[in-house]
This record gives C-alpha cells, structure tokens and sequence, in this order.
C-alpha cells in the first residue's frame, strides 16, 4: 500500500450553469459520508463562471471538497481577453488546475510549452497543477504511447523544480479512453502510470518520483474504477463524463467500500 494519498477529480468539462452547478456538489455531498473523504482527496472543477457559486457551498457546508479549475493562462495580469489567471482562481480556493489536458491539446492548439508556462505559474502562486499526459489511438498502435507520454512530461516539466512532490498530480489520460466509453485496462493503465513514474524518478530523483501522485483518466466509471485504483502506481482518478452525474461520481469516490 503505497502512502500516497489519492485524489479523485471530476472535470465538469464546459457542462452545467452555476445553478446547475450549485445543484451537482450539494448532491454530491448528499451522497458522501465522512469516510468516503478519508485518505483520498475529493476534487471538483466547474467552469471559471461557477467556480464562485460552488466556492460559497463548499465554504457554508463546510465540505471537504477541494475546487480545482480547468485551465489558467500563465500570465498573472494583463491584456489577454477572454482568460483567467491563476492569481485569480487562487483568490476562489482554487487548490488544483488543470494544465493541458487533451481536448485542449487538440482543439486549441496547446503545446508542451505552454503547458509549461501554465504549470509554472500554477506552482509559483502554490497551486497544485494536475499535468494531462496521453497518446493517441494511432501512437498506441505504433507502439509509440510510451514514448509520447515521456515527451510531454519532458516537455511540460522543462527546467520547473519540484520542492513538494504532493503538489503534483500527473494525470494519466489515453487520448482514445476519454469520452468514449473505451477504458484502458488496468494492466496497461497501471504500465503507462508506472512509466510516468519513472521518468519523473530520472527527471528529478526516486523520492520525488515516489510522491507524485499519478491519476488514470479515461472513462472511468463506477464499474471500473475498482480495478483500476487497485493498482500500485494508480492514485486516484480523473473523470469526466461520469462526474456530472453526482450518483456516479459519488460511487466512484465511495469505490473502496
Ligand atoms: C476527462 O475529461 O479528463 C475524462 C477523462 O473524460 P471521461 O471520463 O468522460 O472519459
């Protein structure tokens, strides 16, 4: 058993409005008892235009759900319309954000060095980043996945030092896993995981390697999420579509029961 601690994160993804929003952690919380938060770390990240309503739910329940964000410009201030800085999410209880996960890759054209400017900033204002890594269905069939999961960690990580290995979460995600409905197995989630793990062990050392916290993602579900987390380089999860049900996000959470 390893002594990390897992955390288990939703991405809202550009889902529910603020009411919308309000309605899911309330009944989240609803769903979870004081075990289910104990030795792992539950996680919510809305939309920028919610973080605020599920701030005040969480800050008036007194609920020990954490709020993440779903991405960050690097830049602290300045004329960048249409973005958010980390100063800002700070300023919300923000504790995680996001930092290039795949659709944002894809769709809007971010590179591992901007990923690097957003983990930077992320880490200098003493956030946690949650770092997105994963190949593509046609790199996994040409046995590239390692290989392109250790380039985006070379590349996202570039010259950052890592002082608290426990703020930061690597996120495992298969391209070809997320919304799909197709989950990697867990030999082969628990190989890539294991495989990050190790190339942060020769980026930095075996003890920094030994703290970082390494999340699967990719269509984890109720059903699966078991034998997934039960493997040793696993700690936690990443869940996007089934974390908008608050039933099943919370059974995902409630997993070791
Ligand atoms: C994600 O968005 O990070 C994700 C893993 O999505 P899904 O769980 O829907 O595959």
């Amino acid at each position: 058993m390893s002594s990390r601690t897992p955390v288990i994160a939703g991405n809202w993804k550009m889902y529910k409005d603020h009411l919308e929003a309000i309605q899911l952690v309330q009944k989240l919380a609803y769903h979870l008892e004081a075990e289910d938060y104990e030795d792992q770390e539950v996680v919510v990240c809305p939309p920028f235009v919610s973080l605020r309503s599920v701030q005040t739910v969480i800050q008036s329940d007194d609920l020990p759900i954490g709020l993440g964000a779903q991405n960050c410009h690097p830049e602290d201030e300045g004329a960048f319309t249409g973005e958010v800085s980390v100063p800002m999410l700070s300023r919300l209880d923000v504790t995680y954000v996001i930092a290039g996960h795949s659709e944002r890759r894809a769709l809007f054209g971010e590179s591992d060095a901007v990923v690097n400017e957003k983990v930077r900033a992320i880490q200098h204002h003493g956030l946690r980043p949650i770092l997105c890594v994963g190949e593509s269905l046609e790199e996994r069939e040409a046995g590239r996945a390692v290989e392109v999961v250790v380039q985006q960690l070379r590349g996202s990580l570039d010259g950052i030092a890592i002082d608290d290995p426990e703020a930061l979460v690597v996120a495992y995600e298969p391209v070809w896993a997320i919304g799909t409905g197709r989950t990697a197995t867990p030999q082969d989630a628990q190989e890539m995981c294991a495989a990050v793990r190790a190339e942060v062990a020769s980026l930095y050392d075996q003890a920094t390697a030994d703290g970082v916290r390494v999340q699967y993602g990719g269509s984890v579900k109720p059903g699966n999420v078991k034998s997934l987390m039960s493997q040793p380089d696993i700690d936690g999860a990443l869940v996007g579509g089934a974390s908008l049900s608050s039933e099943d996000f919370a059974l995902i959470v409630r997993h070791r029961r």
